[in-house]
């Protein structure tokens, strides 16, 4: 597996870092006074992308906080290329009253963004934030606001840390980029 990679863009160590630092701005802005009510929580990862990310991130939010689960497809079988979302499945539990932290592995195109955070808006939260470990330089990404970055990426297709290429490749702990045989070699022709 290792020898599909082209070159590592993130390491596991710089993950770790900026993992913390983001939990930190996480917890200035759910701590009360700075949201209303009891400050009730519920963080969404979207899977399976940012299962991993979401698994660290939570660590380092020492708060009373539920869990929900939402399944989203952007890229069926495989591609490098966003074909649309559409919601697979979702288990998030009664959002209404609550702060929700929506977690995502890479905001690309935008659309996998608006299309949850539109659905969670009409299950009557209190408020709902956005956080992404990635961001590529896109303009739907651009038009897409988002409350946590982790990193601004080229454009490119990366894998690893939860980010996958034809369901491969997630268990990787750097982000990094795959040999261009491999991709072709996995990609379908059209
Ligand atoms: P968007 O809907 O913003 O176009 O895309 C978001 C989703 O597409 C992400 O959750 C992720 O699943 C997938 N995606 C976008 N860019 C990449 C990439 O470079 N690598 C991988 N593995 N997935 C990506
Ligand atoms: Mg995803």
């Amino acid at each position: 597996m290792q020898s599909d990679v082209e070159r590592v863009l993130i390491t596991q160590a710089q993950i770790a870092h900026r993992v913390r630092e983001l939990a930190g701005q996480i917890m200035l802005d759910h701590t009360p006074p700075a949201i209303s009510g009891d400050g009730q929580i519920t963080i969404i990862p979207i899977l399976t992308g940012a299962m991993i990310f979401t698994a660290d991130l939570i660590r380092h939010l020492p708060m009373r906080m539920k869990i929900g689960l939402l399944t989203v497809s952007s890229y069926p079988g495989q591609s490098v290329r966003s074909r649309g979302s559409s919601l697979i499945s979702q288990q998030v539990g009664d959002l209404s009253g609550r702060h929700v932290l929506l977690v995502d592995d890479i905001l690309d195109s935008g659309g996998t963004i608006r299309l949850v955070r539109d659905l969670l808006w009409e299950m009557g939260p209190a408020s709902v934030k956005v956080c992404v470990l990635l961001r590529k330089p896109t303009p739907g990404a651009a038009a897409t606001p988002a409350d946590y970055v982790g990193f601004d990426i080229p454009d490119e297709f990366v894998v690893g840390y939860g980010l996958d290429y034809g369901d491969l490749y997630r268990n990787l702990p750097d982000i990094v980029t795959l040999r261009r045989d491999i991709i072709d070699s996995l990609e379908p022709k059209p």
